[in-house]
Protein backbone atom coordinates (compact mmCIF):
# COMPACT_ATOMS: atom_id res chain seq x y z
CA UNK A 1 0.00 0.00 0.00
CA UNK A 2 3.00 2.28 0.20
CA UNK A 3 2.75 3.91 -3.11
CA UNK A 4 -0.83 4.80 -2.40
CA UNK A 5 0.00 6.61 0.57
CA UNK A 6 -0.66 11.14 0.97
CA UNK A 7 2.48 12.59 0.62
CA UNK A 8 1.76 15.08 3.82
CA UNK A 9 2.19 18.28 2.81
CA UNK A 10 2.03 18.16 -1.33
CA UNK A 11 -0.89 20.25 -1.82
CA UNK A 12 -0.05 22.78 0.47
CA UNK A 13 1.24 25.00 -2.21
CA UNK A 14 -2.53 25.94 -2.87
CA UNK A 15 -5.17 27.91 -0.85
CA UNK A 16 -8.46 27.10 -3.25
CA UNK A 17 -8.12 24.00 -5.85
CA UNK A 18 -10.71 25.08 -8.26
CA UNK A 19 -11.32 21.29 -9.53
CA UNK A 20 -11.64 21.30 -12.85
CA UNK A 21 -14.95 20.45 -15.77
CA UNK A 22 -16.43 17.50 -14.32
CA UNK A 23 -16.15 14.24 -15.96
CA UNK A 24 -19.31 12.00 -15.30
CA UNK A 25 -17.12 8.69 -16.17
CA UNK A 26 -16.10 7.40 -13.03
CA UNK A 27 -12.77 7.00 -13.82
CA UNK A 28 -12.23 10.77 -15.29
CA UNK A 29 -12.57 11.57 -11.67
CA UNK A 30 -10.32 9.99 -9.37
CA UNK A 31 -6.49 10.68 -8.93
CA UNK A 32 -4.10 7.77 -9.88
CA UNK A 33 -4.14 6.14 -6.22
CA UNK A 34 -7.81 6.34 -5.81
CA UNK A 35 -8.29 4.59 -9.61
CA UNK A 36 -6.84 1.72 -7.36
CA UNK A 37 -9.37 1.57 -5.00
CA UNK A 38 -11.86 2.08 -7.63
CA UNK A 39 -10.38 -0.85 -9.37
CA UNK A 40 -10.79 -3.47 -6.19
CA UNK A 41 -14.68 -1.91 -6.26
CA UNK A 42 -14.98 -3.35 -10.01
CA UNK A 43 -13.69 -6.38 -9.03
CA UNK A 44 -17.04 -7.48 -7.85
CA UNK A 45 -16.29 -8.25 -4.04
CA UNK A 46 -18.19 -6.42 -0.90
CA UNK A 47 -15.59 -4.17 0.93
CA UNK A 48 -16.97 -5.89 4.20
CA UNK A 49 -17.68 -8.76 4.07
CA UNK A 50 -15.99 -10.02 0.67
CA UNK A 51 -19.08 -11.70 -0.85
CA UNK A 52 -20.17 -11.20 -4.42
CA UNK A 53 -20.87 -7.65 -4.88
CA UNK A 54 -22.37 -6.15 -8.33
CA UNK A 55 -18.85 -4.49 -9.82
CA UNK A 56 -18.82 -1.23 -9.68
CA UNK A 57 -21.12 -1.00 -6.11
CA UNK A 58 -18.32 -2.28 -3.54
CA UNK A 59 -20.88 -3.33 -1.61
CA UNK A 60 -22.87 -7.00 -1.34
CA UNK A 61 -26.85 -6.47 -1.38
CA UNK A 62 -26.69 -7.49 2.21
CA UNK A 63 -24.38 -5.11 3.71
CA UNK A 64 -26.06 -1.61 1.65
CA UNK A 65 -29.44 -3.18 3.10
CA UNK A 66 -27.76 -2.83 6.98
CA UNK A 67 -26.50 1.19 6.08
CA UNK A 68 -27.90 2.95 9.23
CA UNK A 69 -29.37 5.59 7.69
CA UNK A 70 -29.34 8.73 10.41
CA UNK A 71 -32.65 10.29 9.19
CA UNK A 72 -34.48 10.71 13.03
CA UNK A 73 -31.83 13.20 14.39
CA UNK A 74 -31.13 16.58 16.22
CA UNK A 75 -31.31 19.03 13.15
CA UNK A 76 -28.70 21.06 14.47
CA UNK A 77 -25.98 18.57 15.32
CA UNK A 78 -27.43 14.98 13.70
CA UNK A 79 -27.49 13.34 17.23
CA UNK A 80 -29.43 10.13 16.50
CA UNK A 81 -32.70 10.46 18.30
CA UNK A 82 -35.32 7.76 19.43
CA UNK A 83 -38.57 10.10 17.97
CA UNK A 84 -38.52 13.28 15.96
CA UNK A 85 -37.59 15.96 17.67
CA UNK A 86 -35.83 19.42 16.59
CA UNK A 87 -32.83 19.92 18.93
CA UNK A 88 -31.48 17.66 21.37
CA UNK A 89 -30.92 18.40 25.38
CA UNK A 90 -27.51 19.48 24.43
CA UNK A 91 -28.11 22.14 21.47
CA UNK A 92 -31.25 23.51 23.32
CA UNK A 93 -28.93 24.07 26.71
CA UNK A 94 -25.61 25.17 24.25
CA UNK A 95 -25.90 25.23 20.54
CA UNK A 96 -23.12 24.80 19.26
CA UNK A 97 -21.40 27.45 16.82
CA UNK A 98 -21.91 25.58 13.42
CA UNK A 99 -24.93 25.98 11.55
CA UNK A 100 -26.09 22.93 10.59
CA UNK A 101 -24.38 19.59 10.93
CA UNK A 102 -25.34 16.46 8.38
CA UNK A 103 -23.66 13.04 9.65
CA UNK A 104 -25.17 10.35 6.88
CA UNK A 105 -25.10 7.53 8.90
CA UNK A 106 -24.56 6.27 12.79
CA UNK A 107 -21.50 4.93 13.62
CA UNK A 108 -22.87 1.13 13.43
CA UNK A 109 -22.65 -1.85 11.41
CA UNK A 110 -20.80 -1.51 8.55
CA UNK A 111 -19.73 1.94 9.37
CA UNK A 112 -17.95 0.55 12.78
CA UNK A 113 -15.78 -1.93 10.33
CA UNK A 114 -15.23 0.44 7.15
CA UNK A 115 -14.17 3.78 8.83
CA UNK A 116 -11.51 2.16 10.94
CA UNK A 117 -10.25 0.52 8.04
CA UNK A 118 -9.96 3.72 5.65
CA UNK A 119 -8.93 5.73 9.06
CA UNK A 120 -6.20 3.22 10.45
CA UNK A 121 -5.15 0.42 7.86
CA UNK A 122 -5.21 3.46 4.66
CA UNK A 123 -8.22 0.82 2.95
CA UNK A 124 -9.05 3.06 0.29
CA UNK A 125 -11.45 1.28 -1.24
CA UNK A 126 -13.74 1.43 2.11
CA UNK A 127 -13.06 5.16 1.80
CA UNK A 128 -14.38 5.46 -1.67
CA UNK A 129 -17.68 3.28 -0.89
CA UNK A 130 -18.17 6.19 2.42
CA UNK A 131 -17.10 8.99 0.48
CA UNK A 132 -19.44 8.15 -2.65
CA UNK A 133 -22.43 7.34 -0.56
CA UNK A 134 -21.98 10.77 1.79
CA UNK A 135 -21.72 12.39 -1.71
CA UNK A 136 -25.17 11.15 -3.15
CA UNK A 137 -26.75 12.10 0.43
CA UNK A 138 -25.17 15.54 0.33
CA UNK A 139 -26.31 16.43 -3.33
CA UNK A 140 -29.13 18.08 -2.17
CA UNK A 141 -27.86 20.14 1.02
CA UNK A 142 -27.10 24.24 1.02
CA UNK A 143 -24.09 24.47 -1.46
CA UNK A 144 -21.18 25.80 0.75
CA UNK A 145 -18.84 27.99 -0.90
CA UNK A 146 -15.91 25.72 -0.31
CA UNK A 147 -14.87 22.93 1.34
CA UNK A 148 -12.16 22.06 4.63
CA UNK A 149 -11.08 19.39 6.08
CA UNK A 150 -10.85 19.08 9.74
CA UNK A 151 -6.91 18.62 9.94
CA UNK A 152 -4.42 16.23 11.54
CA UNK A 153 -1.65 18.00 13.90
CA UNK A 154 1.43 17.03 11.60
CA UNK A 155 2.95 15.02 14.42
CA UNK A 156 -0.34 12.55 14.39
CA UNK A 157 -0.25 13.16 10.20
CA UNK A 158 3.72 11.36 10.55
CA UNK A 159 3.01 8.73 12.80
CA UNK A 160 -0.11 7.67 10.72
CA UNK A 161 1.23 9.44 7.04
CA UNK A 162 -2.18 9.64 6.05
CA UNK A 163 -5.14 12.14 6.57
CA UNK A 164 -8.57 10.67 6.57
CA UNK A 165 -10.95 13.51 6.71
CA UNK A 166 -8.81 14.93 3.96
CA UNK A 167 -9.26 12.27 1.66
CA UNK A 168 -13.15 12.30 2.53
CA UNK A 169 -12.77 15.28 0.96
CA UNK A 170 -11.14 15.37 -2.26
CA UNK A 171 -13.77 12.73 -3.09
CA UNK A 172 -16.53 14.66 -2.08
CA UNK A 173 -15.12 17.81 -3.61
CA UNK A 174 -14.62 16.16 -7.02
CA UNK A 175 -17.90 14.00 -6.83
CA UNK A 176 -19.83 17.39 -5.93
CA UNK A 177 -17.84 19.86 -7.91
CA UNK A 178 -16.87 22.16 -5.02
CA UNK A 179 -13.71 24.13 -3.93
CA UNK A 180 -11.62 22.11 -1.84
CA UNK A 181 -9.35 24.37 0.55
CA UNK A 182 -6.84 22.09 1.83
CA UNK A 183 -5.20 24.04 4.52
CA UNK A 184 -7.60 26.33 5.36
CA UNK A 185 -7.22 25.07 8.88
CA UNK A 186 -4.24 24.49 11.03
CA UNK A 187 -3.92 22.11 13.91
CA UNK A 188 -1.26 24.14 16.20
CA UNK A 189 -1.46 22.14 19.33
CA UNK A 190 -1.69 18.61 19.40
CA UNK A 191 -4.34 17.61 21.16
CA UNK A 192 -4.30 14.32 23.29
CA UNK A 193 -6.11 11.93 22.40
CA UNK A 194 -10.23 12.17 23.05
CA UNK A 195 -11.12 8.78 24.10
CA UNK A 196 -12.18 8.40 27.98
CA UNK A 197 -13.11 11.85 27.84
CA UNK A 198 -16.04 13.19 28.78
CA UNK A 199 -17.65 16.40 26.79
CA UNK A 200 -16.43 19.21 28.79
CA UNK A 201 -12.85 17.32 29.33
CA UNK A 202 -13.01 17.11 25.38
CA UNK A 203 -13.47 20.66 25.03
CA UNK A 204 -10.96 21.69 27.42
CA UNK A 205 -8.38 19.53 25.74
CA UNK A 206 -9.27 21.08 22.34
CA UNK A 207 -9.20 24.77 23.35
CA UNK A 208 -7.35 26.68 20.81
CA UNK A 209 -6.10 23.67 18.87
CA UNK A 210 -7.21 25.19 15.51
CA UNK A 211 -5.76 27.83 14.09
CA UNK A 212 -7.61 29.11 10.33
CA UNK A 213 -6.67 31.50 7.43
CA UNK A 214 -8.13 34.75 7.27
CA UNK A 215 -10.78 34.05 5.21
CA UNK A 216 -12.12 37.96 5.30
CA UNK A 217 -14.24 38.71 3.45
CA UNK A 218 -14.14 36.30 0.41
CA UNK A 219 -15.80 32.91 2.19
CA UNK A 220 -19.24 32.96 3.05
CA UNK A 221 -20.12 29.77 3.51
CA UNK A 222 -17.86 26.23 4.33
CA UNK A 223 -18.68 23.06 5.05
CA UNK A 224 -16.10 21.34 7.31
CA UNK A 225 -15.39 17.55 6.73
CA UNK A 226 -14.45 15.31 9.34
CA UNK A 227 -15.09 11.34 9.33
CA UNK A 228 -16.44 10.79 12.98
CA UNK A 229 -18.18 13.10 15.14
CA UNK A 230 -18.43 11.70 18.62
CA UNK A 231 -19.07 14.80 20.89
CA UNK A 232 -18.80 17.10 18.15
CA UNK A 233 -16.28 19.16 20.51
CA UNK A 234 -13.87 18.93 17.59
CA UNK A 235 -15.94 20.16 15.22
CA UNK A 236 -16.98 23.11 17.80
CA UNK A 237 -13.46 24.38 18.39
CA UNK A 238 -12.75 23.86 14.50
CA UNK A 239 -15.91 25.84 13.42
CA UNK A 240 -14.98 28.81 15.99
CA UNK A 241 -11.29 28.81 14.31
CA UNK A 242 -13.45 29.68 11.25
CA UNK A 243 -15.73 31.59 12.54
CA UNK A 244 -13.12 33.88 14.00
CA UNK A 245 -11.35 34.36 10.72
CA UNK A 246 -14.22 35.72 9.05
CA UNK A 247 -16.43 32.96 7.62
CA UNK A 248 -20.16 33.70 8.19
CA UNK A 249 -21.57 30.01 8.28
CA UNK A 250 -19.35 26.89 8.67
CA UNK A 251 -21.97 23.45 8.28
CA UNK A 252 -20.67 20.27 9.35
CA UNK A 253 -20.13 17.24 7.25
CA UNK A 254 -19.14 13.72 9.02
CA UNK A 255 -20.14 10.26 7.39
CA UNK A 256 -20.75 8.42 10.95
CA UNK A 257 -22.00 10.24 14.19
CA UNK A 258 -21.50 8.16 17.44
CA UNK A 259 -24.71 8.04 19.94
ZN1 LIG B 1 -21.19 -7.48 2.19
ZN1 LIG C 1 -28.20 18.49 18.88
Amino acid sequence: MGQFRQRPGRETGSLVSMLGPVNRGWFGKVDGWLRSAANGLFAGVCVVCSEAADPGQGLCDECAAALPWNRICCARCALPLGADAALCGDCLRDPPPFGSARAIWRYAFPLDRLLPRFKFHEDLAAGVVIARGMAEALRKAPRPDALIPVPLHRRRLRERGYDQALELAKILARELDLPLIVDGLRRVIPTKAQTGLDARARRRNLRGAFEARTFRPWLRHVALIDDVMTTGATLREATRALRAAGVERVDVWVAARVQ
